[in-house]
């Protein structure tokens, strides 16, 4: 039978956009890359405050998360060792945390390379959305066109910030070919909290150590995270906040435990003398922080202990001053989604286990990583494999 294209690359996000590079520069394949957004890599070219963090120095297969069984994740999640930045085209460099991001510090300089590399091999079609997928496979745009592949790379994204495209539309074409997909979570999302304790600290920042703690089972903290964090109107965001929001999911009720004098772990002799002694000689104890906190966040904290106030309260509460979440900002403010296609669902090339010749990559499954590189380092990783393994098919069967 004759196909318009060898491969139908539907998304052409991270890892579609990635996918169609690698087509690209084997140079053997009839590829079509389909989006519904006017350009390639809208969501790329944002990412990392707009300096693309494109993976991390300490990435490994355990640094992922399923819903799916364990078994699962480590099968699918260790092809994370197959890519490395240099496979970017530039040269990257990582920060003294580990993050990966290109030299230039900008994202789009990376959505600039994969469309110049595609650029006369790979067709184009944006503005299209795909709002029909039969085996075949046959694919109906929005504008009522129709186009057939051999082959299909679905890598249309999750559910997070369905404005930039990514609008959960993929796994309604995933599912009408037999897929199921876990419950779906908003994941590295700012955190809503109760308001009253943070009233005026709005846009204060500072480092700390946050553990997440379910209320209803308050023995273990679900999860520690240590970095900056921001109070907001709404509640805190920052990185060490967006690291704990993955174990919100799914969570009813939890309590943030902020640690304000975590970054004085190492001489905290030093702090506690300096309280003393200025214990001694304050009159207005709500000043004992000055110098060591930010003046309102110190404020804060002795204003929670005025009532039985002493040095070790204050240090008690500075360590750990509590807030109660209340959810977070959702979909549309989340960078990534947790949960997806059933990992179990699909092989180890990624070749969906209930469809032929459709392989499914990026945060359309259900694995997604910490803050710091790892999401994008997944989208791209997963995107070499599916498109290693059409340009193999059949040689080794
Ligand atoms: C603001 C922000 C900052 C981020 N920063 C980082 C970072 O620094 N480092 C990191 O590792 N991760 C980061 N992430 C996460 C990372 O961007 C995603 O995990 C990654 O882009 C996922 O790649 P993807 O190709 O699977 O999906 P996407 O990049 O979301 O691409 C999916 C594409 O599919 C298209 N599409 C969807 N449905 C259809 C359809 N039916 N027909 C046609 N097209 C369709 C969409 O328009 C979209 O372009 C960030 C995310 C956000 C939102």
């Amino acid at each position: 039978m004759a196909f318009d294209y060898d491969v139908a690359i539907i998304g052409a996000g991270a890892s579609g956009s990635y996918a169609a590079t690698v087509f690209a520069k084997c140079n053997n394949k009839t590829v079509v890359l389909i989006d519904s957004n006017d350009r390639i890599g809208k969501k790329l070219s944002l990412t990392g405050n707009g300096q693309g963090n494109v993976s991390n120095e300490k990435v490994s297969a355990s640094s992922y998360f399923s819903l799916d069984s364990k078994e699962d994740l480590d099968r699918v999640a260790s092809l994370v060792n197959e890519f490395n930045p240099s496979l970017l085209s530039t040269v990257c460099l990582a920060d003294e945390r580990g993050r990966i991001y290109p030299g230039s510090k900008q994202a789009s300089s990376i959505t600039d390379i994969f469309r110049k590399t595609i650029e006369g091999k790979v067709t184009l079609k944006l503005g299209s959305k795909v709002v029909r997928l039969s085996p075949g496979y046959n694919l109906q745009l929005d504008s009522g066109e129709k186009i057939s592949a051999e082959f299909v790379i679905l890598a249309c994204g999750g559910a997070a910030q369905p404005r930039l495209g990514s609008d959960g539309s993929g796994h309604d074409l995933a599912k009408a070919l037999g897929h199921s997909v876990t419950k779906l979570y908003p994941s590295l999302v700012q955190l809503t909290t109760e308001t009253d304790k943070i009233r005026g600290l709005k846009g204060k920042r500072l480092e700390a150590e946050l553990s997440l703690i379910d209320d209803n089972d308050s023995k273990e903290p679900l999860a520690r995270s240590s970095g900056e964090i921001i109070f907001q109107d709404y509640g805190i965001t920052g990185d060490a906040v967006f690291d704990l929001s993955p174990h919100f999911a799914g969570k009813k009720s939890a309590t943030i435990s902020i640690n304000f004098l975590y970054p004085f772990r190492f001489d905290f002799g030093a702090v506690k003398k300096v309280l003393e002694e200025r214990d001694l000689s304050l009159e207005d104890k709500r000043e004992i922080f000055t110098g060591i906190l930010p003046n309102q966040v110190g404020r804060k904290v002795v204003e929670e202990c005025l009532n039985d106030y002493s040095v070790d309260k204050v240090i008690q509460k500075a360590r750990s001053f509590d807030l109660k979440v209340t959810g977070s900002l959702g979909f549309d403010r989340a960078q990534v989604t947790r949960g997806g296609i059933r990992l179990n669902e699909v092989s180890d090339n990624l070749e969906s286990r209930l469809s032929k010749k459709l392989f499914i990559t990026g945060e359309m499954l259900d694995i997604d990583g910490p803050c710091g590189g790892y999401n994008l380092h997944w989208a791209f990783s997963s995107a070499l494999r599916a498109a290693k393994a059409i340009i193999n098919y059949g040689k080794n069967r």
